[in-house]
């Protein structure tokens, strides 16, 4: 339709000027290719109070109609609409590409039955149903292997290009591809419930925030339009001159205001995509992209969220370390926490039975309290004891071991001691963020001062906070917020969700970290990799740049140096038109030259 419009106004204006059709049906043309601009103009006004480009431009022309520059007035039309067009079609191109990026999860899944092998509609899938990948096939569904082997492409999920090798036991994602081998996969999450089709909601979630930077385009164009008619009045009631009423009016209109950010946006949340980085909206790379403080939780976060249990100490003669570790592996049975898992595996290791705990309560930034065999047991920080009134002796702190003490009905039995190592490549990491003009790196955590301490100082961190409640996390970002930074916070728990909603930018692990930490962050690393940290921050202050070019060069420059064009009687309203398609072109190459950017990294 839009190409209709632009063909059918664009080839009577032709006609016209061959004098081959009489100026009622350039009209017509004008109406027909106005009609557009006008609904949308009106629908601006109406609904969001907002004089648009639209508007303008539709005053443009019926300024130039009536005042007898019928001719200029259906070109400036025609190219405007060409200039539409253009737009509409890059922005609907970068969101396919973003589409495209992600791919799609197959819809039917070979499921294995007693009779053999069927094919079903993945909405039949319960979990538990065994399911069956061939080679060069899609994962249907989030799972595990059961049976076989394979090397799985998971870039959809991680952005990682590299097939990973999966054995029994593995975990496989819907949408990922089999790359070679066959495996049987027992599912565990079908459609809505995958990774994939939640990363897919984060991104179609992105697309519907405005950046602040954009909404600033817009105030100014809101106010740039009466100062702007009011000097075209001025310029017609002195020079009487309609053509350059209309030539002024071309470069006068707002039109790459509206252009100049969503693109450059969409651009760069498909460019993220790619690496793995999943940003939840404009908004947040701008924000990013001024970020001077950083803030990290420990567990999970800095460290490679796989802790292992590499001591137990029992405090009296009333028990020994195998009961110890049973106690607190039935209590830790349930918590999703990294640390609670060490727990569990060190008692399967020791072949010690897990039992299920009567309740279970997660403490957050303390640990756990269960019933079990009817008893009552604590699992967690020093503060979690005390909290509870139960007394406990001082452990000496080694190699920044996490300790977790151990309570069964008010009595201190003894000390779980913790080896978490920090991520592979977290200081090389951190140093890279310090590079791209980040001042301070913080560290929040739930854990003991000197644990925290050693961590802390492997890590490259300045400031360490440590003893923390999930409310204190919060608090620290306030303060630092209030202290005039710009604060973006990292983290993998429950226990920092608040805190990530709280700072400029909430930054989730997505891989190893908890749904909550995963919903309440802006931006979402697929694969937990810290250096990733600065690869988004290094997308987002180019496309912070790339807005301000646009902005510079497409509105700034070309239109100053337009008005002085037209004011000094140098170009009419045509050449103007002509000229105008100039920043939009500029505008949209500078802004998708930002998709396939090489940034060091990613
Ligand atoms: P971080 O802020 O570094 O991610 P958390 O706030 O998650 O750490 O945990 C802080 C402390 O609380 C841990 O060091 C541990 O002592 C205790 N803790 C939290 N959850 C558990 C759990 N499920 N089992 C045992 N201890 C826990
Ligand atoms: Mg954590």
């Amino acid at each position: 339709m839009e190409v209709i419009r632009i063909v059918v106004t664009g080839l009577l204006v032709l006609l016209f000027q061959q004098g081959l059709i009489h100026v009622a049906l350039l009209w017509a043309a004008v109406a027909f290719g106005l009609y557009p601009l006008v609904k949308t103009g009106l629908s601006d006004l109406l609904h969001e109070r907002k004089i648009g480009t639209e508007i303008f431009v539709t005053i443009a022309t019926l300024v130039a109609v009536f005042g007898g520059e019928t001719v200029a007035g259906a070109v400036l039309m025609v190219i405007i609409l060409i200039a539409e067009f253009i737009a509409e079609l890059n922005t609907d191109r970068a969101r396919a590409s973003i589409k495209a990026l992600i791919g799609s999860a197959p819809q039917v899944a070979l499921v294995r039955s007693a009779t053999g092998e069927r094919q079903v509609p993945i909405a039949a899938l319960r979990p538990g149903d065994v399911v069956l990948v061939r080679e060069g096939e899609k994962v249907p569904v989030d799972g595990h292997v059961v049976h076989g082997s394979g090397s799985v492409d998971e870039a959809v999920i991680t952005g990682e290009s590299l097939p990973k090798s999966k054995q029994v036991g593995a975990p496989v994602f819907a949408g990922t591809l089999l790359a070679a081998g066959a495996l049987d996969i027992r599912t565990e999450g079908v459609g809505q419930d995958t990774t994939f089709a939640r990363i897919i909601a984060l991104v179609e979630q992105a697309e519907s925030e405005q950046a602040p930077i954009q909404k600033l385009a817009d105030r100014v164009a809101a106010w740039l339009i009466p100062v702007v008619l009011v000097f075209l009045v001025g310029v017609f009631l002195v020079t009487g001159d309609v053509r350059t009423v209309v030539t002024l009016m071309i470069f006068t209109s707002p039109a790459e205001l509206g252009l100049a950010t969503p693109l450059v946006m969409i651009a760069a949340i498909a460019r993220a995509a790619r690496a793995g980085i999943l940003i939840k909206g404009g908004i947040h790379l701008e924000a990013l992209a001024k970020v001077d403080v950083v803030v990290f939780d420990k567990t999970g976060t800095l460290t490679a969220n796989q802790p292992r249990v590499v001591e137990v100490r029992v405090a009296s003669e009333a028990t020994d370390e195998a009961e110890l570790l049973q106690w607190a592996a039935a209590a830790d049975r349930r918590s999703a926490h990294p640390l609670a898992k060490a727990v569990v595996d060190a008692a399967r290791d020791h072949d010690l039975q897990v039992r299920e705990p009567e309740a279970y309560e997660q403490i957050q930034g303390r640990g756990v309290k269960a019933k079990v065999d009817g008893r009552e047991v604590l699992v967690g920080n020093a503060a979690l004891l005390t909290e509870h009134g139960v007394g406990l002796d001082t452990v000496a702190e080694r190699d920044g071991r996490t300790r977790l003490h151990v309570a069964v009905d008010g009595r201190w039995m003894g000390v779980i001691f913790i080896a978490d190592t920090l991520r592979p490549g977290a200081a090389e990491a951190l140093a890279e963020l310090k590079r791209t003009g980040v001042q301070r790196l913080v560290m929040l955590t739930g854990d003991h001062r000197a644990t925290a301490q050693a961590v802390a100082q492997a890590a490259g961190i300045d400031e360490v906070h440590a003893d923390l409640l999930p409310q204190d996390k919060v608090k620290a970002i306030a303060d630092l917020m209030a202290q005039g930074h710009r604060v973006a916070m990292v983290g993998d728990g429950v226990n920092d969700a608040p805190a990530l909603v709280r700072a400029d930018v909430g930054i989730a692990m997505g891989g190893g970290g908890t749904q909550a930490a995963l919903e309440a962050a802006d931006i979402a690393l697929m694969q937990d990799e810290l250096g990733k940290i600065a690869v988004a921050r290094a997308i987002a202050r180019r496309a912070y740049r790339t807005i301000q070019e646009n902005l510079f060069v497409g509105v700034g420059v070309v239109h100053v140096l337009g008005i002085v064009a037209a004011l000094m009687g140098w170009i009419g309203p045509i050449e103007a038109a002509i000229i105008h398609l100039g920043p939009d072109v500029l505008v949209f190459f500078n802004s998708v030259k930002l998709l396939r950017v090489r940034i060091q990294g990613a």
